[in-house]
């Protein structure tokens, strides 16, 4: 079974849906009177995203956006988009939602992207952070999780774009990528 290639679970399913219960509560009042537009970047995001906003009580709007990176011989080159958003987000509160911020390369680039297609304001949700591996001085405003320096799956979370429906977060066995 696929599930025995986890070393560990780190982060169970109950702690997920707890925290997503709090990150929602504390989201709907600091949006409130506001009506954000909830933008996930796809693929890592979808079950985050689909368990917080069950707990966010002021009107939004979802939308979801795909980028790539594309890796150059040493460093990490340029961000591109690979799946637009569907919606304007002009003069929008925008909320991205993201699995992990690493090295805050991504999220940096995004968050330029959505203030250059109008956005009013854009912040961050992550559920989880590994801030040992920050390269750009970025922080998300809502973090689910802070992890140390560790390679993890599920949740959303891939490795060789497998993994993603275990419904919880954990280590993958060293013999699988080794
Ligand atoms: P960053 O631009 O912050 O370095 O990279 C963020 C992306 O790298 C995440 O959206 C995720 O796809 C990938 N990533 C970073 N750390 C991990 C990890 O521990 N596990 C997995 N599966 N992906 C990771």
């Amino acid at each position: 079974m696929f599930a025995d290639n986890v070393e560990k679970v780190l982060i169970s399913e109950k702690e997920i849906v707890d925290r997503c219960k709090e990150l929602g509560a504390q989201i709907s009042k600091d949006y409130e009177g506001k009506q954000p537009m909830i933008v996930g970047l796809l693929k890592g995001s979808v079950p985050f995203m689909a368990e917080l906003i069950k707990y966010i009580t002021v009107d939004c709007e979802i939308d979801f956006m795909a980028v790539s990176s594309y890796s150059g011989t040493e460093s990490m080159g340029d961000v591109k988009i690979v799946k637009d958003l569907d919606c304007s987000i002009k003069g929008m509160d925008v909320l991205v939602v993201e699995d992990i911020v690493d090295t805050g390369k991504t999220l940096e680039k995004v968050k330029k992207m959505l203030y250059t297609k109008g956005a009013n304001d854009v912040k961050i949700v992550s559920l989880l952070d590994k801030p040992d591996r920050r390269t750009v001085e970025i922080e998300a405003e809502y973090v689910g999780f802070t992890i140390p320096n560790e390679f993890v799956i599920g949740f959303g979370l891939d490795f060789n774009q497998k993994y993603r429906n275990l419904p919880y977060v954990g280590v993958l066995k060293e013999e699988c990528y080794k």
